[in-house]
Order: structure tokens, then C-alpha cells, then sequence
């Protein structure tokens, strides 16, 4: 195995055993649940908005390693950034999983670029932001 694919390997293996952001966020909050049938991943994210900023993100379900460290990855990155932005960054991330096409602004997200390659795969990789757009695209 290369060094980069067993740091890789490393990254999703810790997300998945402890993930970042695990829980629930009550209130206001906004919620949209994602269900991939392909595997059976399930999660709800939860999402506190201060005007355009994602002030707070969390998420619960269960699901797969793949899509459990996606989902812990992507809370981390997208905390305390602005919506329009974060609506990019799920585009990309989209081109990454399925594409291989890597970019240095999703930072360690960029550890999902092998899962292109296992068709199976991507919707693991990809749930969770797919969520977080529909979620933060029915309020921009
Ligand atoms: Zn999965």
C-alpha cells in the first residue's frame, strides 16, 4: 500500500471510530435527515445558522466507516463558514468522490479522492453533504 493510502486509511478509520460533531443540536436548529439505500447509511444533520454563517454543526445516525468519517470530516470543515461557500465546497467534493478530482480547498476531505474508484462506494462518501446542500439550499 502507498504511504499516502494508509494515511488516508488512518484519517477515515479515526473519524469513523470517534466522529467530530457527533450529536444533536436542539432549538432553532435546522435538521434534514439522508438516507443512502445502497448501504444503509443514515444520518441527520443539524445546522445553527447566525445570518449566512454555519455557527454550529452536528449529526447523528448510523452508518458505514466510509460515510461516517465523511459526515465527521465534513462537520469540521464547513463550522464557521459561510453558506455560499460551503455550497462550493459540496460541489467539489461531488467532482472528488466521483472523479477522483482532487482540491486543496476541501483540506482533509481530500481522503475520499479513492473512493471514485468503487462505484458502491460514493454514496457513502457522499450523503452527508448531499444533505447539508439540500439543507442549506431551501434557506440561501
Ligand atoms: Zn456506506
Amino acid at each position: 500500500m502507498e504511504p499516502l493510502d494508509q494515511l488516508y486509511r488512518e484519517i477515515i478509520i479515526d473519524h469513523s471510530r470517534q466522529p467530530h460533531n457527533y450529536g444533536l443540536l436542539s432549538g432553532s436548529a435546522l435538521q434534514l435527515e439522508g438516507f443512502n439505500p445502497l448501504c444503509g447509511d443514515r444520518f441527520t444533520v443539524y445546522v445553527d445558522l447566525d445570518g449566512v454563517i454555519v455557527r454550529d454543526i452536528k449529526f447523528n445516525g448510523q452508518g458505514c466507516a466510509i460515510s461516517t468519517a465523511s459526515t465527521s470530516i465534513m462537520t469540521d470543515i464547513v463550522k464557521g463558514r459561510e453558506v455560499a461557500d460551503i455550497l462550493q465546497l459540496a460541489e467539489r467534493f461531488k467532482q472528488l468522490a466521483t472523479g477522483g478530482v482532487s482540491d486543496a480547498s476541501l483540506g482533509k476531505a481530500a481522503v475520499f479522492a479513492g473512493v471514485a474508484e468503487f462505484p458502491m462506494r460514493v454514496k457513502c462518501a457522499t450523503l452527508s453533504w448531499h444533505t447539508l446542500r439540500r439543507l442549506l439550499e431551501r434557506v440561501s
